[in-house]
């Protein structure tokens, strides 16, 4: 049967091209029949259930020992949850007696019931119990799968490369990106940072988000070629077509193989102006990868990560270990630690965290911290413990104003002298800065640099706060614009601001690894970028080769362009003046 290509366009969220067999998520669901058994067929059904039973709960115990040996025993708990829908006798007594009484085959019977807790749970209130909707649904479909005899399809337990296909991942999921086999992400729904490109990007997996149909244009096996860096993702390619993919691959080969000789080089313009690249991270396990690329610090950690996956929130000596390992690996160079930034489109059941109209406008970030200061102090003990064994900075997320500021150091203050009361030490000159992310902190930074280290721009909400796009939403991305002339004003007196008053300021937001926008910041005066790991080496080839003078002047030209377009037109053509041959077009 022939076969035809298709091209679907979504939005490129972390680069890198791969070729592999299409793999959906949650897509499976089971037509179960409803059929009549006899009486003396009661015993077997009752077995066979058992057996299911006793099947799913031997592949959820190899899964939760795998998630541990990869991740850590806390994200392996989720599982437990798992275990318990498994173990429920009010639901397998409810299976066995209904068997019995009305003589249906048990898978039929079986899914009955399950719909009927689903939707039970879907009811309540509390929103840990709702969220539990999941894992019913979870545990159901294994179950399901080993009563009808199915072959198993959860992407966790797969043997060979796939490119996951889902509708959309949540932060659990990702805890599944770490498995070997995946190796490419495609979702119809998301944006460029939503959370499931930040990880994607952080673990070198390239994805492609907001596709929008992909789940219904996709099946289970069909071939596909990712492109991460044009968010593109072809199904049944031509030869033709993965013949010039591998080309492309021999491109980025190259490439990789000229980023390999600057790794140990300093990010210098030809007239001399310094700046610092550093690496955003998720998780202390990407360390080691950050080092492989010649990255020294860290501009960004960001520890919400840590508290996703898991029944519990993490202790203070929990942390403390994790922001040891990432001090001391990364000393004498820095390590901004950002605080718990949870809300917007991470969420953690345990927190009961109501879901607001506008999660990115609600309770998230430092509001909830300053209103959960057990929470919250639990995090800056353990950030001031580990901050003897390296160079650790704090930074606060979503500061709107310096109210926010001094009342988060305040909790501060408070977090030291209960540790002084414990006589623990801390580092007593450690610097706490803040990010710039709202349009009302960008405004007032002269305000808040009185109070604060060092700025860091965060470009993936301030420009969702300015532009009023949602990050997430791929139905407005094409409004989602860094260079946006309002965007790159606010950039400019952020800079201005900070510089005046003595205080470094960096960038954080995806928008500082993007080549096309390095020389506009150059020119701007930033004095540090952050990004994932993988873009560190691209931005550096591109400073190395400029002007600082130059940089200024293209920045200086973009400002005063009135359209987006025509700013990220200028800017990629000043980029290809200067990179001709190497610049990867997408
Ligand atoms: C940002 O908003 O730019 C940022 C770096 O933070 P996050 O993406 O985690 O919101
Ligand atoms: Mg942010």
């Amino acid at each position: 049967m022939k076969v035809n290509e298709i091209i679907l366009r979504g939005i490129p969220a972390a680069p890198g091209i791969k070729v592999g067999k299409a793999h959906l998520l949650g897509g499976e669901d089971y037509l179960v029949q409803k059929s009549s058994i006899s009486e003396e067929n009661i015993p077997t059904e009752i077995l066979r259930f058992e057996e299911a039973l006793i099947k799913t709960r031997k592949e959820i115990l190899s899964l939760q020992e795998k998630v541990a040996k990869g991740m850590g025993t806390e994200h392996a708990e989720i599982f437990d949850a798992h275990l318990l829908v498994l173990e429920d006798r009010m639901l397998i007594e409810e299976v066995i007696s209904r068997v019995k009484k009305e003589k249906i085959a048990i898978d039929y019977i079986f899914s009955e019931v399950l719909k009927r807790y689903a939707d039970v749970f879907a009811k309540v209130e509390d929103e840990y119990l709702r969220e539990r909707i999941s894992d019913i649904n979870d545990v159901g479909k294994r179950v399901l799968r080993n009563l009808l005899g199915k072959k198993h399809m959860g992407f966790e337990e797969l043997n060979n490369p796939v490119v996951v296909v889902a509708h959309d991942l949540s932060p659990s999921d990702t805890a599944m990106m770490y498995h070997k086999s995946v190796i490419g992400f495609v979702t119809d729904i998301g944006g460029k940072t939503s959370h499931t490109a930040i990880m994607a990007k952080s673990l070198e997996i390239p994805a492609v988000v907001g596709l929008e149909t992909a789940t219904q244009q996709v099946k289970e096996g069909d071939p596909l070629i990712i492109d991460g860096n044009s968010g593109l993702v072809i199904i049944n390619p031509k030869q033709e077509t993965l013949g010039k993919y591998e080309r492309k691959k021999e491109k980025i080969r190259d490439l990789s193989k000229i980023y390999i000789t600057l790794k140990d080089l300093p990010a210098m313009t030809l007239d001399g102006r310094q700046v610092k690249l550093a690496a955003n991270i998720e998780l202390p396990q990407e360390i080691p990868s950050v080092k492989e690329h010649g990255v020294h610090s860290i501009g960004l950690y960001r520890t919400e990560f840590f508290y996703m996956n898991r029944k519990d929130l993490p202790s203070e000596d929990e942390q403390f270990e994790a922001y040891k390992y990432v001090a001391e690996e990364i000393k004498p160079e820095s390590v901004i630690i950002r605080t718990l930034d949870l809300g917007g489109d991470k969420f953690l059941s345990q927190l009961q965290i109501p879901h607001d109209m506008t999660p990115f406008l609600g309770w998230r970030a430092i509001r909830f911290c300053l209103a959960r200061p057990d929470i919250f102090k639990t995090q800056l003990r353990a950030i001031l413990r580990a901050s003897q064994y390296g160079n650790l900075k704090i930074m606060y997320p979503m500061i709107s104003g310096v109210e926010e500021l001094k009342q988060a150091n305040k909790l501060l203050e408070e977090s030291k002298k209960e540790l002084r009361a414990r006589k623990i030490a801390y580092d007593e000159g450690l610097k706490v800065g803040v990010m710039i992310e709202v349009p009302s902190a960008a405004l007032t930074c002269d305000i808040l640099a009185k109070e604060a280290a060092f700025f860091s721009i965060g470009t993936n909400d301030l420009i969702q706060y300015s532009l009023a796009v949602d990050r997430t939403n791929e139905k407005v991305a094409y409004l989602y614009e860094p260079t946006h002339p309002a965007v790159l004003r606010l950039i400019k007196s952020i800079i201005e601001a900070g510089h005046k008053a003595g205080i470094n300021v960096g960038m954080c937001g995806e928008m500082s690894g993007e080549p096309a926008f390095a020389l506009l910041l150059l020119g701007l005066g930033l004095d540090e970028f952050s990004m994932p790991a993988i873009a560190v080496s691209r931005i550096k080839q591109i400073i190395r080769l400029v002007n600082f003078k130059d940089a200024q002047d293209i920045a200086h030209k973009a400002l005063d362009l009135s359209e987006s377009k025509e700013v990220e037109k200028f800017a990629k053509e000043q980029l290809h003046r200067i990179l001709p041959k190497f610049y990867l077009k997408s």
